[in-house]
This record gives C-alpha cells, sequence and structure tokens, in this order.
C-alpha cells in the first residue's frame, strides 16, 4: 500500500493565484492548476488577475505529488499546506 497526499488551499491566504503562481512553478509534479473563478465571471468583461477571488488554484493532480514541499516554502502566504498520509502498518500474526 503506497502513501496517500492531501494537499489544502487556504483561499483566504491564496487570494490572486494566477499573479503568483509561485507554487505552479517551482512544483516538478506538475500538479496545480489556476482557473477563473467561475462566481467572478461577468459576461464580455475581462478577468482582473489582480482582483482578489477572481482566480482560484486547485491541486487536481495531486496523486502525482512526491511530497518534496517546495510549494509550501515558497508560497509567501503560507496558504499551502501537504500532508503525506502513511499506511497502517500491516499486522501479522
Ligand atoms: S510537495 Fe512538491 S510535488 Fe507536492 S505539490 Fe508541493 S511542490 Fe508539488
Ligand atoms: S504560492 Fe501561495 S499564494 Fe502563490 S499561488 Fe501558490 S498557494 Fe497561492
Amino acid at each position: 500500500m503506497s502513501s496517500k497526499v492531501l494537499i489544502t488551499i487556504d483561499y483566504q491566504k491564496c487570494t490572486t493565484p494566477f499573479a503568483c503562481k509561485k507554487c505552479i512553478e517551482v512544483c516538478p509534479g506538475e500538479v496545480f492548476l489556476v482557473t477563473p473563478n467561475p462566481m467572478m465571471i461577468k459576461k464580455y468583461q475581462p478577468i482582473d488577475e489582480n482582483q482578489p477571488g477572481s482566480y482560484l488554484l486547485l491541486a487536481p493532480m495531486t496523486p502525482k505529488c512526491v511530497g518534496c514541499m517546495k510549494c509550501m516554502e515558497i508560497c509567501p502566504n503560507d496558504a499551502l499546506k501537504v500532508e503525506i498520509q502513511h499506511p497502517e502498518p500491516e499486522i501479522t500474526t
């Protein structure tokens, strides 16, 4: 059984991910993605990357995370938490 990774993004701290992208640039696993926030899209209006909440950071490729913790180290807002969950050891009798 392999380890499982859990990535938590604090959206109160990561407010302008399109303008930042530091975690994306540093991640060797290409885990992250930035997408426009559907709640903020207004028809025929350009999206301002500097407006808080206009974009959302997602981690759709979490299974590709290698656990290097570079994203946590580089994030200027302390918005990321990466947890490696190791499986319970099997008990044999
Ligand atoms: S711990 Fe490393 S591989 Fe995992 S998401 Fe962060 S930068 Fe990417
Ligand atoms: S480095 Fe931090 S603030 Fe920048 S996009 Fe990633 S999670 Fe958001």
